[in-house]
């Protein structure tokens, strides 16, 4: 997956309430320079979405966090993505487009913990958009999935001592854990465990990093 910048714009300040996933409307050769021209032709500064994603999985940045033109009343609130395509004609969507859809949805999650992921139309202002066959249903779930790749300590580490409500989270998180919890019940409890698993396993080395602070 290559994130290419068509816009060069630096960062916005909005924090987006939900990522917004629309398509093109036309074949899946498609463009981003298409979509700038389209939206240009409009009356448009320039291509109204957040990146757009070709059908070889190319992630282009155009407006970023910044205020979007494409998705009418929530411009300003929504992170919009397109895929070229045309997904009420086509039945899937390409793999390589696919994995760079999920990669990013993952990313910008991380980044928006509260955005809620969407599809245009939930907006009521398009019919099908992203096309009628857009399996939203899957994207919800591989978005949802943890990577299960073990951190390395160093890694853990250095996430944690840069992110201070990350320590607060990770403490208050030990100090509730019980002896006789075992792994499933904290799976229970405190469900997103992937990290936190990490961060048991590793807890003698953050408390000597808590001590020698
Ligand atoms: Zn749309």
């Amino acid at each position: 997956m290559r994130i290419l910048d068509y816009l060069n714009l630096p960062e916005g300040e909005m924090i987006p309430s939900a990522i917004v996933i629309h398509h093109s409307l036309s074949s899946s050769s498609t463009t981003v320079d298409d979509i700038d021209r389209w939206h240009r032709e409009k009356g448009w500064r320039y291509v109204g979405y957040a990146e757009v994603i070709e059908a070889d999985g190319d992630v282009w940045l155009c407006r970023k966090n910044r205020v979007q033109a494409a998705n009418y009343k929530y411009n300003t609130i929504t992170y919009n993505i397109c895929l070229c395509g045309n997904f009420d004609t086509n039945n899937y969507v390409p793999s390589e487009q696919w994995k760079s859809l999920v990669t990013r949805v993952k990313q910008l999650k991380e980044k928006y913990p509260n955005a809620v992921i969407k599809m245009h139309r939930h907006y009521g202002n398009t019919e099908n958009c992203p096309g009628k066959n857009f399996p939203f249903q899957k994207l919800l779930e591989e978005v949802k999935k943890v990577d299960k790749v073990d951190k390395s300590w160093k890694e853990i580490l250095r996430e944690v001592s840069t992110d201070p409500d990350k320590w607060v989270e990770v403490i208050e998180l030990l100090s509730n854990i019980k002896e006789s919890d075992s792994i499933l019940d904290l799976y229970d409890t405190l469900g997103d465990l992937y990290i936190h698993r990490d961060t048991l396993r590793y807890l003698p080395l953050l408390i000597e990093k808590i001590y020698n602070k």
